[in-house]
């Protein structure tokens, strides 16, 4: 695959000045990489500057949501720039793309386009720890074509912002026994914009409630936990670590899958499986489940201080608790290169 770097990117990178707060999200890179799919085939990619983009109002995406996206982050690392396991990624986005019957941008484009902005932007990667250049891929339909049918045209792109660590806090959680963010058999376990739209109204009324996310039951049985609207769940009990197992509506998270490697590594017994809300709640009120925690790539790890159910609080001794600090560590210290890569996970680019 042939990429052109469009001279105006660079124009566009000379120009750039760096605001002195970043936010986690809200400043966006002056460059931004895009490839076409047209008739079966994709272009090659091109590094082009940042700025809106010009679709169809008939477009397939604005109106049967037939995109999918992804988070990943850049490190500094070492004298040059790290990725985190975008394979990892470039393996969700593809099956996204799948299930919302999209062509999968193949491995090697998705690589390319990432090392292509983290390379192009090495100079914008902020240097304090938790600090990192996050990088959102997203594919969709560009037909403009008003019938329910795949669009033969799509865009990928990947623009990246430079972040701030992103600090959740501790979490109160909200158990959701009425919404649904995606249904049995749809797009749990996919990155897809609607599983999003479907969960803004549970959060919406949260706060003034004294909470901070709500915690998605599977939407299948309606009792066991599933996740967060964008973290995996996990909760100490007796010391062993335990996180619902995959199920076709959890989304397979990364960050999730290094939490459970590095837990193995530090010799904690380790559980996927179905997790009774009613249990854990049972559990949380007694003290043997002492510690809950999120994680995803954004925050890493968020600890969880209370789960709300009805008008029922229940409070986890420990928040942060020392599992969520020594998975949280040792996970910053690969992406930061203080300690050995010893399972493969960072990427030079
Ligand atoms: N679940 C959902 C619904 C998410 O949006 C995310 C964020 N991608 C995660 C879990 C965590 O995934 P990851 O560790 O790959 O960021």
């Amino acid at each position: 695959m042939n990429i052109t770097i469009q001279p105006e990117a660079i124009v566009s990178l000379r120009g750039f000045e760096m605001p002195e707060r970043l936010g986690f999200g809200t400043v966006m890179a002056p460059v931004m990489f895009r490839a076409r799919y047209q008739d079966g085939r994709w272009s090659d990619g091109e590094l082009i500057p940042y700025g809106p983009l010009s679709l169809d109002p008939a477009a397939k995406v604005l109106h049967y949501a037939q995109s999918c996206f992804e988070g990943l982050k850049a490190y500094r690392y070492g004298d040059g720039v790290g990725l985190f396991r975008p394979e990892r990624n470039a393996a969700r986005m593809a099956h996204s793309a799948r299930r919302l019957c999209m062509p999968p941008v193949p491995e090697s484009l998705f690589m390319d386009a990432a090392r292509t902005v983290a390379s192009h932007c090495a100079t914008l990667i902020p240097g304090n720890s938790g600090e990192s250049l996050y990088l959102r891929p997203f594919l969709m339909g560009t037909q403009p074509d008003l019938s329910v049918t795949a669009s033969k045209a799509y865009e990928f792109y990947v623009i990246a912002s430079p972040s701030e660590a992103y600090h959740a806090g501790n979490m109160r959680l909200w158990v959701e026994r009425e919404d649904s963010r995606a249904a049995v058999g749809g797009t749990g376990d996919a990155k897809v914009g609607g599983n999003y739209a479907a969960s803004l109204l549970s959060i919406a009324g949260l706060k003034e409630r004294g909470y901070d996310q709500s915690l998605w039951l599977n939407p299948g049985n309606r009792h066991t936990v599933d996740e967060l609207s964008g973290m995996n769940f996990f909760a100490v009990m007796d010391g062993a670590l335990h996180t619902p197992a995959l199920n076709g509506s959890i989304l397979e998270g990364v960050t999730r899958d290094s939490m459970l490697a590095l837990a193995r590594e530090q010799g904690l017994e380790v559980h996927e499986r179905e997790i009774d809300i009613d249990d854990l709640l049972a559990l949380v009120a007694s003290g043997t489940c002492s510690e809950a925690f999120a994680c995803g790539t954004a925050a890493i790890v968020s600890p969880i201080s209370e789960l709300g159910d009805g008008d029922q609080r229940y409070r986890l001794q420990q928040a942060p608790g020392p599992v969520a600090e020594l998975l949280r560590r040792s996970l910053l210290d690969i992406q930061e290169g203080r300690a050995e890569d010893r399972f493969g996970w960072m990427q030079k680019v």
